[in-house]
């Protein structure tokens, strides 16, 4: 669909699998009561983004615009829109919305195992909405906020570029250190720094952990790790295995981590999490968003004789997206999740954007919409 004119709404497209990012024009669209239209001025580019580019996720939706994490202004709203707590929304306020949409909260993963993260009929903006759904992704001039997205309004003090440091990485994050029961005084080790371990680093320290050891590459994302608290940072390009193994047992009296998180997106990560838990440990997984592959383990060794605790994670919900900017608004100061990005790019450079991110020379890329 193209338009043109100056109704014309710019937007970076995946055309298909394997294919560059090409910018299309869509039409402004129209809005039906309860919609929002976000003229959006920052959106995120994740690992996810990647991968929907190398066709790595199952029943992606080509042609697609991504952009699952987002922040803009109210351009122009239908009808009585609130926030969850009752408050109508304006034009001209700054708001965030959580990528997840139309959780149905009647099947039956939503009312009786209440995991809406595993809700079949949830769809997420930049994921599973395509093009042909209309501006439905972040890497656009504007977004149609369908009645029912969640939107919240920035508190006040806490700047678009705060939010957009976050990202999708920071609620991923406080998820994962939720299910990983982190105990006041228990050290906690983080595979991946990249966004979501680099965060997971910060909550672990807002939960208390005694010493946090973080596993990643390169030095500069080593180094944020380091800011954002990690007592002990490893270099999984300059180290074997065996010497990873000895520094965590050196930091843990011989008896591995209380806690560990998988973030590191790299299947090989989970057998050496595992050995590096001690017994009766917790190791939490959530890196593995995409498919990389299988891994081999030794379920005797690895699981059961460790008697561990393992857990996946899947996506967020509300709830997590909520408590985030909450964070973020008292923790900032500590945090600065704005420093995270390193590399900012307009909608005609968003292959430039993946190829950032691909090869690890960002530790977050922006897509500014507007940048000229
Ligand atoms: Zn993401
Ligand atoms: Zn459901």
């Amino acid at each position: 669909m193209n338009a043109t004119g100056h109704d014309a709404v710019r937007a970076a497209v995946i055309p298909g699998p394997n294919r560059p990012v090409e910018v299309r024009t869509f039409p402004r669209p129209e809005l039906e009561d309860g919609a929002v239209l976000l003229r959006n001025l920052y959106s995120e580019v994740c690992g996810t983004d990647l991968h929907l580019q190398e066709g790595r996720l199952a029943e992606t939706p080509y042609p697609l615009i991504p952009g699952h994490a987002n922040v803009g202004v109210i351009e122009e709203l239908r009808g009585d829109v609130c926030d969850v707590a009752g408050n109508r929304l304006a034009a001209g306020q700054q708001v965030t919305f959580l990528d997840v949409h139309a959780t149905c909260g009647a099947c039956w993963f939503c009312l009786v195992a209440k995991a809406t993260t595993r809700c079949p009929n949830r769809k997420v903006y930049g994921i599973t909405y395509g093009a042909d759904d209309g501006l439905m992704g972040g890497w656009s001039e504007y977004v149609h906020l369908r009645p029912g997205v969640r939107i919240i309004p920035l508190p006040e003090g806490l700047s678009p570029e705060t939010v957009i440091g976050g990202g999708c990485g920071l609620p991923t994050a406080l998820h994962a250190v939720e299910r990983s029961d982190i105990l006041l005084g228990e050290t906690v080790l983080v595979q991946g720094t990249g966004p979501v371990g680099l965060s997971c680093v910060a909550l672990a320290r807002l939960r208390g952990a005694y010493k946090i050891i973080a596993i990643g590459a390169p030095q500069q994302r080593l180094d944020a790790a380091a800011r954002m608290g990690a007592d002990l940072c490893l270099d999984v390009e300059n180290t074997s295995a065996e010497e990873r193994r000895a520094a965590v047992l050196e930091a843990t009296s011989g008896r591995g981590v209380d806690t560990a998180i998988e973030a590191s997106g790299n299947p090989a990560a989970v057998p050496e999490g595992l050995d590096l838990v001690r017994d009766n440990g917790t190791y939490t997984i959530v890196g593995q968003y995409t498919d990389h592959g299988p891994i081999e383990l030794n379920p005797h060794l690895d699981i059961n004789k460790k008697h561990l605790d393992v857990r996946g994670v899947w996506g967020i919900d509300y709830s997590h997206f909520h408590r985030v900017l909450l964070l973020q608004e008292r923790y900032n100061d500590l945090f600065h999740w704005e420093r995270l990005i390193t590399h900012r790019f307009g909608l005609e450079e968003a292959n430039q954007a993946l190829d950032a991110v691909r090869s690890g020379q960002a530790i977050k890329a922006v897509i500014e919409p507007w940048k000229r």
